[in-house]
């Protein structure tokens, strides 16, 4: 994953990192090639520009040139702008209520985004963590949805909650709810319908969910493939319904890191998992610093 940014940037900081000299025309050049390095991995206009913008601003007016290790420091500034762009240490963690409060996770996304499938990885994620998760089948839209997260369900262990010929996703959601209460069930993931495109149907009808349990995260699972598309349809989940924060999935397919790299500063919203594979437990926290590490090299 990012293999050519991370190559591009890695390139760049050794060739500052080690001088105890720079000019400001080095320091404008590294920039200009960080600049087609991020528009290469695909990230976002206005993010590029801001983040080439504030970092020569700071290299260039924070005595960098004239001091001891400017190379360095110039790392530095762009390690910290990274981990800026990438994270938010307030809102990394998912906020989960005490044991004895179901906490409510609705999860939503596009058709394909594998919005199913990362239900069942963050219900055995939080399993292993001790909790009681309950997941419910609430994508009506997709025939095979509730087979697979029953199947899934059964390989993580985490029982599903199916209403029979439900027609109505919010009926399923605040059942799945009760129950959760009766059986001292601590987590509810709810898995609702994602369509191939934004429609009004979808928003409207996860809005209703929405309103009827009252989730305490509203997680939008984004196709890291996708690139830039997934940035603009997390900023319209997060304009029309509201998101607490994204799940990124497919990341081990995304040699690019378009969607990462943009989609906090675009949505103001952070990335608090990333699926890695197919199986369940290809499943991580997204952390900024490791992740802006591996970036600069
Ligand atoms: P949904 O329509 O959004 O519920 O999507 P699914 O959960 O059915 O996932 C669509 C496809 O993406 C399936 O083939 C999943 O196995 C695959 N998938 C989901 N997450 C990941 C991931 O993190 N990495 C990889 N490589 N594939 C994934």
């Amino acid at each position: 994953m990012f293999e050519s940014i991370s190559q591009k940037f890695s390139g760049i900081m050794r060739s500052l990192s080690g001088k105890s000299k720079i000019s400001e025309k080095n320091v404008r050049d590294a920039v200009e090639e960080i600049k087609l390095a991020l528009l290469d991995a695909d990230v976002n206009l206005r993010v590029v520009r801001r983040f080439v913008n504030g970092t020569l601003d700071e290299a260039l007016g924070e005595k960098v040139l004239s001091a001891v290790d400017p190379g360095q420091q110039f790392v530095k500034i762009v390690y910290d702008r990274m981990v800026a762009l990438l994270g938010d240490p307030e809102g990394q963690k998912l906020s989960l209520r005490g044991p004895d409060v179901v906490t409510v996770i609705l999860m939503m996304g596009l058709q394909g985004s594998g919005k199913t499938t990362t239900s069942a990885k963050l219900a055995l994620r939080l399993k292993k963590e001790g909790r009681r998760p309950l997941l419910a089948a609430a994508d009506l839209v997709r025939p095979a949805a509730i087979d697979q997260l029953q199947v899934l369900g059964s390989k993580v262990d985490v029982p599903v909650h199916v209403l029979p010929g439900a027609s109505d996703p919010v009926k399923v959601a605040v059942d799945a709810l009760a129950r959760a209460k009766r059986e001292q069930r601590d987590v509810l993931i709810i898995d609702t319908a994602g369509r191939m495109h934004l429609d009004d149907t979808l928003m409207t009808e996860i809005k209703k969910v929405r309103d009827a349990v009252k989730p305490d995260e509203t997680l939008f699972v984004a196709d890291a493939m996708t690139g830039q598309n997934a940035v603009s349809i997390a900023e319209e989940f997060e304009k029309r319904i509201g998101i607490s924060g994204v799940i990124l999935s497919k990341f081990d397919s995304d040699a690019r890191g378009g969607a990462a790299l943009s989609l906090r500063s675009v949505v103001g919203k952070p990335i608090k998992f990333i699926g890695v594979g197919e199986k369940p437990e290809d499943f991580e926290p997204f952390y900024p610093e490791r992740m802006a590490s591996r970036i600069l090299g």
